[in-house]
């Protein structure tokens, strides 16, 4: 029987935990986390993604704060936003919402914020600690932090052996993802638009990682008997089934066929996507929890 991994249910889970960590902070040491939400311009997804991220963290107990800026903001204006939510003490995650207008420099803004509030676990100095296995003191981005902890849920936390194959490269998922499954003792072949014969590689996976972007490009006889697949991708397909116009979401993995060989797969959506939102909830909590010296919870 294929396990169906379900990640509301993980997020759920998450989520509870923070609510229950931060009701004690508050308590016992009087902080509450603040969750500082930035975004330029209005761009309709990101305005869904930075208002569902606002609305999760007041329902966590958070101080929850969104700063909407027009879309003709300088870099010099936002730089200086930044700059006065590194410097309040209320303010323990700042998140800039991506992508910006093309005037600003995108890196130039993220490497600006703090790195112990950078709950997005985008600089260098985040990225450099999970690159050296400080895993633990790192803040590591949401999506593949929720996916390693869907496979620590199927796997257990040590995945000493295994060898897994992630495909896609990105800043944001493919390489984080990677440095994650390496800490936890997998062998790991990143592959990407360039790596030959990918069939035939992903096959040799007992955990099997598709962030590529590409619908329903992992197919059934790609997965090794028996593996864990968890699919982060999210694209719309037009679903003329459903009636004209309409469209329906899919992952990068072909889902009807992979699932007849993995032993457990995320489907898409309630898979990974829930986790990435809970991920910013945990990062927000440690990152107040060391603000105010109490080791935070695990996840
Ligand atoms: P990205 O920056 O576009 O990176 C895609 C990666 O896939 C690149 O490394 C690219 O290789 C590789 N690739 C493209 N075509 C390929 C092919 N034919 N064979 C092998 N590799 C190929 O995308 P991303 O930001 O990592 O996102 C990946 C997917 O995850 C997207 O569907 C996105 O919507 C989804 N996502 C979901 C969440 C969530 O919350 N669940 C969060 C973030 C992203 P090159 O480097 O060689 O170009």
């Amino acid at each position: 029987m294929t396990e169906i991994i379900d990640g509301k249910i993980v997020a759920e889970d998450v989520v509870e935990t923070v609510k229950r960590f931060t009701a004690e902070l508050s308590e016992k040491h009087g902080v509450q986390p603040g969750l500082a939400v930035v975004i330029v311009g209005e761009d309709p997804a990101s305005q869904v993604y930075v208002s569902s991220k606002g609305k999760k963290a007041k329902e966590c107990g958070f101080l929850s704060i969104q700063h909407t800026l027009p879309a003709d903001t300088s870099e010099a204006d936002l730089l200086k936003l930044i700059g006065q939510l590194n410097a309040d003490a209320t303010v323990h995650g700042i998140l800039v919402q991506l992508p910006l207008p093309d005037h600003i420099d995108s890196g130039k803004v993220i490497q600006t914020i703090a790195p112990q509030k950078d709950v997005d676990g985008f600089s260098f100095i985040n990225v450099g600690k999970l690159g050296t296995g400080e895993v633990d003191s790192a803040f590591v981005p949401c999506t593949p932090a929720g996916s390693m902890l869907l496979i620590e849920r199927v796997r257990g936390k040590d995945l000493s052996g295994l060898n897994a194959v992630v495909v896609g490269r990105s800043n944001i998922v493919g390489k984080p993802m990677a440095n994650l499954l390496l800490a936890a003792n997998c062998t790991v072949t990143v592959a990407h638009s360039r790596t030959k014969d990918l069939p035939t590689l992903a096959r040799t996976a007992d955990i099997l990682v598709a962030a590529v972007g590409r619908p329903e490009m992992i197919k059934g006889d790609w997965v090794k008997p028996g593996a864990t697949v968890i699919d982060v991708g999210i694209n719309r397909i037009p679903a003329p089934e459903k009636g004209e116009g309409k469209s329906r979401l899919v992952g990068d993995v072909d889902f009807d066929s992979a699932h007849k060989a993995a032993g457990a797969i995320t489907p898409v959506p309630g898979g990974v996507g829930p986790m990435t939102i809970a991920m910013l909830m945990a990062n927000t909590l440690v990152s107040a929890s060391r603000a105010a010296g109490v080791e935070p919870p695990a996840f």
